[in-house]
């Protein structure tokens, strides 16, 4: 197993037993925090809340688990078993880093087996005295969100050692990315040739399903996908019009329309399954009927699995406004399959690896390091290097949306080559740069505007130049494109206000975000358009 098991849950749910019986048939080494803690303050849990405090109690806790988490590999030759203490994720910045660095899972059981178990048992500092039912219950109504974001929750009442150890088990074997959403968390998984098998999963406890796809992925892909739900459910599709153009209220129409004609209830499940157009109409189509279905992504394009489909933001264009009309409404999962890539589109397969070079960027130097040195394996479309990028890159976007899930703080720094991408691309009218395209010309940019700005070392801005053109990506800024493209940043600048949040790259890995006023954007562009032009007159 590539990352250590975290058993969290109430206290009385079996995190102890559960765990070491899961360690003792996958041969791992088992953990309890509870115990790593008293070892190391040389006092008992209860002795610590009640001399220290509980405050100062999860504050151990959380350093015994930072530590156990970044430096597992030196104490034991395989990932560990940890059971965790009832509080240990209760923080939510613990918890979305525990669910980047190890698969969590969250035990749970009823308040009378809570109390049945805790009876039998002393030295539980939070459930002692009289009536711990109802103790049992208040406590479990304070924490019951923060035990919802895992990669899975398995109740553990009636259910015997066995088969709960098997059920832990099959979920760290998983290892799936996990999106932390509050109730609506989910999970993206990665891999290949494997879709067929998932869907009849998914769509059990569902009453009917909508296939949702477009013209171009239909006769690639949709059958068989049809034929995969076909047997379980009643299912129906809907084909839209491929391409951005046709990511409108149009299509949109067509997803309510076949979702009327096939009675869709609440009960019912959309499954988009295409690009980024598809799943964000799609997407857009389950949160807007009946106040919201669950729906699954089945993305098809590099772009789609890489970032379209992770992280809930669904929107159709309105006019020439892009994404303009949209909800956040995560999907309940997502399946990126990446042989479905094998039929992609050679420019847009090319382009969405801007996206990879841009999330390397944000947060994975080893992904920026298999962009440089197998570029050749990459346009070759080798299968376990797709893959691996395609992995990597979900678990950078994960982790960010994670933290912020509405978009209110750290998931901007997605936004990294996108402000100049957007002007770009619109300048360009949507149809002579690809999204792609226009993003790596748009990072492009962000590094020599990050310069200008002292916060972009020059060695940093020609390393992502040459991985970009290995990867047959555009880097070259032309100086009037630039000019035209700041001419429609102002024309956003009701929209945008005065101020703009701009991202800059300080090294692989590492980003932030400014605050700009847009006359600055606007100058500093400017400078750089005149050096452009200043270098190459043509230009
Ligand atoms: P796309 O969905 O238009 O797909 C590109 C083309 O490839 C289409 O013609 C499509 O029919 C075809 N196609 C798709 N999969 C195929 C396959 N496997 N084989 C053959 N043909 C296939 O474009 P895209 O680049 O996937 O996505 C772009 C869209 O994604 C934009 O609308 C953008 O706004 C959106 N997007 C959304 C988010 C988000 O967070 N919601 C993030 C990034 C991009």
């Amino acid at each position: 197993m590539q990352r250590p098991l975290l058993l969290n849950g109430f206290m009385a749910t079996g995190k102890s037993t559960v765990g070491r019986k899961v360690a003792e048939l996958s041969g791992a080494s088992f953990v309890d925090l509870d115990n790593e803690i008293e070892a190391r303050t040389q006092m008992s849990v209860a002795a610590i809340f009640k001399e220290r405090g509980e405050q100062a109690f999860r504050k151990l806790e959380r350093e015994q688990l930072e530590a156990l988490l970044s430096g597992w590999s030196r104490r034991f030759s395989a990932a560990p078993v940890v059971a965790l203490g009832g509080g240990a994720l209760l923080e939510r910045s613990t918890r979305v880093e525990a669910l980047r660095a190890s698969v969590v899972v969250t035990l749970t059981a009823t308040p009378q087996t809570i109390a049945r178990r805790a009876a039998s048992r002393s030295g539980r500092p939070l459930l002692e005295g009289d009536d711990l039912e109802s103790q049992a219950e208040a406590l479990l109504a304070l924490r019951s969100g923060s035990y919802l974001e895992a990669h899975a929750i398995i109740p553990t009442d009636d259910v015997s050692l066995a088969v709960l150890a098997d059920r832990v088990l099959k979920v760290w074997r998983e290892d799936t990315i996990t999106v932390a959403a509050g109730e609506a968390t989910y999970a993206v998984e990665v891999g290949r040739g494997f879709f067929m098998q998932r869907l009849p999963g998914l769509v059990e406890g569902h009453s009917r399903a909508l296939l949702v796809t477009d013209a171009n992925v239909l006769p690639l892909h949709g059958q068989r996908t049809l034929a995969a739900l076909g047997p379980l459910i009643l299912s129906a599709s809907c084909t839209l019009e491929p391409g951005e153009p046709h990511k409108n209220l149009a299509g949109v129409s067509q997803i309510w329309e076949a979702a009327h004609a096939h009675s869709l209830d609440r009960k019912s499940l959309v499954v988009a399954l295409g690009g980024g157009v598809v799943t964000d109409m799609a997407g857009f189509g389950a949160a807007t009927w009946m106040r919201g279905i669950p729906w699954v992504a089945l993305p098809t394009t590099l772009l789609a699995m890489v970032d379209a489909s992770v992280g809930g933001k669904t929107a159709i264009d309105y006019k020439d406004a892009k994404n303009c009309v949209g909800a956040f409404w995560q999907p309940k999962r997502v399946l990126c399959d990446t042989e479905l890539l094998n039929t992609e589109p050679e420019r847009g397969f090319v382009g969405a690896l801007a996206e990879v070079v841009k999330t390397a960027l944000i947060g994975d130097p080893e992904l920026f390091e298999i962009c440089r040195s197998q570029h050749a394996a990459i346009a070759a479309r080798d299968p376990a290097c797709i893959e691996d990028i395609v992995r990597r890159s979900v678990r950078v976007k994960a982790h960010v949306v994670s933290q912020d899930p509405r978009e209110s703080g750290i998931r901007a720094t997605l936004n990294l080559g996108h402000t100049l991408g957007h002007a770009l691309e619109a300048d360009a009218g949507y149809t002579e740069l690809t999204h792609g395209e226009a993003v790596s010309l748009g990072l492009m940019a962000a590094l020599y505007l990050g310069e200008r700005l002292g916060l972009t070392p020059s060695s940093l801005t020609t390393e992502v130049r040459e991985v970009l053109s290995a990867l047959r990506l555009p880097t070259q800024l032309h100086a009037a494109k630039l000019r035209r493209a700041l001419a429609l940043l102002g024309r956003d600048k009701k929209r945008a206000g005065n101020q703009l949040r701009f991202v800059v790259a300080k090294a692989v890995g590492q980003v932030t975000s400014v605050s700009l006023e847009l006359s600055e954007l606007e100058r500093l562009t400017e400078e750089l358009a005149s050096s452009l032009a200043g270098q190459d007159p043509a230009n």
